[in-house]
């Protein structure tokens, strides 16, 4: 299980706790005092849809753009109108205005039926007054591009670990599409070996390679 669903199982519970306050689409803009009176600036991001939402998801039925699922690492799809993960928090559709059309096309705000889109919405700042940072910048993913030595970046279809975990899950990517290709009927995938990898930004220090066959 990743961390991102580890903490978002959690955080459903947590929002009874009066004492946390879960803030998303955050970023830390600035942060200046000293222990036990720090002020910070955040940042709030966009989700162009209100609170609201109920998480239906016709707006993504009807959307026309698709986007590379960063969630699945690009193994497959989602519409421009999306929700982040499975277990997502809060569970709300988010719309990608990089690649959105905006009001030109307006597919998703008919057919919201709760009128949950707002594709004016603009980010907003806060300033929140508190007594100690914790400072956990999460990871990204290595990029296998990189171990020319095992041949990826030149081998096709070469996968990582993480990417494998999001295959093997039961709401990941659908394995055949996500490795598409004419002579592709079915696939076998079989882990090879563990690859130690020093300098990886993760939290694991083995990143097992896995061969997948194509028939
Ligand atoms: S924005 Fe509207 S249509 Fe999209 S998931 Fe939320 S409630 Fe449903
Ligand atoms: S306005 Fe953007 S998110 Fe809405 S349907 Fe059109 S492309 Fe999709």
């Amino acid at each position: 299980m990743s961390a991102q669903l580890r903490i978002g199982n959690k955080l459903p519970k947590n929002k009874k706790n009066s004492n946390i306050r879960v803030i998303t689409l955050a970023e830390v803009e600035n942060i200046s005092g000293q222990e036990g009176n720090f002020d910070v600036t955040v940042k709030i991001n966009p989700r162009y849809t209100t609170e609201g939402c109920t998480g239906c998801g016709k707006c993504a039925e009807v959307c026309p753009v698709e986007r590379a699922n960063d969630f699945n690492f690009g193994l497959d799809k989602t519409k421009a109108a999306y929700l982040p993960q499975p277990f997502a928090f809060p569970m709300k559709y988010v719309i990608d205005s990089a690649v959105c059309l905006g009001a030109s096309c307006g597919k998703c705000v008919e057919a919201c039926e709760v009128k949950a889109v707002d594709l004016a919405m603009a980010a907003k700042t806060m300033n929140i007054n508190v007594g100690a940072v914790i400072w956990a910048t999460g990871w990204d993913s290595y990029d296998i591009a990189k171990l020319h030595n095992y041949g990826s970046g030149t081998v096709a279809n070469a996968i990582s670990n993480i990417m494998m975990e999001r295959l093997a899950a039961l709401q990941g990517p659908p394995t055949v599409k996500s490795f598409a290709h004419p002579m592709v009927k079915s696939l076998r995938i079989l882990p090879l070996y563990s690859v130690r990898v020093p300098v990886m930004r993760t939290t694991r220090r083995h990143a097992p390679l896995y061969a997948v066959w194509q028939h």
